[in-house]
């Protein structure tokens, strides 16, 4: 039947309740598909799955009634400027009935998720639907409320401009859901990580990548061997960029291009960092693997010096030969356990304090508290202070140190440094700092 035939059946008595439970319930599935696209592991890297929170199914919905009675009324006063009857129920009912294939591509969004190639199928198949409805709601205003051309097609447009908008937001690069969606990897499966690699200037040949799957799969398993975990349930994804550029176009969180780049990233459930041979990247790839069995296995949040410090401390452990943890940094624990202190570095282009410094720090005081009482202590540590209800993150170090090792962090701290006297002189020669930086032009500096 030509859709024109049924919107000409509309004429006179609208099914308002109709349109109305249906999109309810598309509105409910598509919340539905996209709460369960993000709680898939190893389908959705980009965002951080929120346990406990079904946001969606609730927003979906919401913003879906916002959209329509809000395009149903904007119509409704276009349309009575032309002196036409037309009432808010059928308005409401042609632009929920014609509207409705746009949510059907909500929907189907889950499945754009899977590879680049699936993310090129939906975003086709999408304006391909939202075209069909943009000309349903149009023919169905031009009929049912006796519309000519031009009016419908004004009429329609309360409607036609957010879902235009939504395509155009969806035609942007870097708006797929997942990473392994973002780019036309080329991908090599292990036992337990997935390889994705560029094909364009990535390997010369075969085996090169055959050696990162072997070596990244026993590097997993040294990981939870040396961490006493076990294994994680799904396979960690591990992205291998052309080079930095596109590490920080797919990757990186901060949007400033002069800010300093980590050398790896470690996202939900997958790493990133810069393609190169095995011997080039193990190291990198042994302190990201970390990050995610920690918080898969140990605590899902950890601050920085105690995170940081657990990675180098199984970096250097699993391949030595790194730059040695030395304490180089003066204020105390307590200040550098804070985020905004000890990231400082990856934030601004002009870092008072190089990222590698806080590193190392972080790096000696794992190693200091391992050999002395052990790796399950230092692992209770991390998952005390993960788990802390102290208002700032020195506090939660601060308790949750008195708690495992029954002594202020003020002693602790004393005992560390005490340890490390030798390393106070690589501080002082090797690790200069940097001539300080021009005053910033646009206010005062504190
Ligand atoms: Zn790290």
């Amino acid at each position: 039947m030509h859709p024109s035939a049924y919107f000409s059946t509309w004429n006179g008595l609208p099914p308002f309740g109709a349109a109305e439970l249906l999109l309810l319930l598309l509105s409910l599935v598509a919340g539905l598909a996209t709460e369960g696209v993000i709680r898939l592991h190893g389908t959705c890297s980009r965002r951080k799955p929120q346990s406990r929170d079904w946001t969606n199914l609730l927003l979906i919905p919401v913003v879906v009634q916002i959209i329509w009675v809000g395009a149903a009324f904007f119509s409704l006063g276009l349309i009575r400027m032309v002196n036409n009857g037309s009432s808010f129920e059928l308005i409401f009912s042609v632009l929920a009935f014609g509207g409705a294939p746009c949510i059907i591509t909500w929907i189907a969004f889950s499945m754009s998720c899977v590879s680049y190639a699936a993310w090129i199928c939906w975003q086709l198949f999408s304006a391909l639907l939202h075209s069909w409805a943009i000309w349903l709601v149009w023919i169905g205003l031009h009929i049912a409320c006796h519309l000519n051309g031009w009016e419908a097609l004004l009429a329609a447009m309360p409607l036609v401009i957010p879902l235009v908008a939504f395509d155009v937001n969806q035609a942007m690069p870097n708006s797929a859901e997942t990473f392994q969606a973002c780019y036309p990897w080329r991908r090599a499966s292990g036992e337990r990580v997935i390889v994705f690699y560029s094909g364009y200037s990535g390997p010369k040949n075969r085996h090169e990548i055959e050696r990162i799957v072997v070596g990244a799969e026993e590097t997993l398993c040294k990981v939870y061997a040396l961490l006493g975990q076990e294994a994680l349930k799904f396979k960690v994804m591990m992205f291998l960029c052309r080079d930095q550029e596109q590490h920080r176009k797919i990757f990186s969180r901060n949007h400033d291009a002069s800010a300093p780049m980590a050398s790896g990233y470690a996202h939900h459930d997958s790493v990133s960092l810069v393609y190169g041979p095995w011997r080039e990247i193990c190291r990198t790839t042994a302190h990201e693997f970390c990050h995610i069995v920690r918080r898969h296995r140990i605590s899902p949040e950890l601050l920085g010096i105690l995170d940081e410090g657990l990675s180098d401390y199984v970096e250097e452990k699993l391949f030595p030969g790194g730059p040695v943890p030395a304490i180089t940094l003066v204020p105390n624990l307590q200040v550098i356990a804070n985020t905004s202190v000890f990231f400082e570095w990856m934030y601004t282009k002009n870092p008072a304090l190089r990222g590698s410094y806080c590193y190392r720090h972080a790096h000696a005081f794992p190693d200091y508290l391992i050999s002395r009482y052990g790796m399950p202590q230092y692992l209770e540590l991390c998952r005390v202070t993960g788990a802390s209800k102290e208002p700032t993150e020195g506090t939660k170090l601060a308790a949750a140190i008195e708690q495992i090792y029954g002594m202020p962090i003020t002693q602790m701290e004393k005992l560390w440094r005490a340890a490390w006297p030798g390393t106070w002189t690589t501080g002082q020669t090797k690790l200069a700092f940097e001539p300080p930086d021009e005053p910033h032009p646009e206010g005062p500096s504190f």
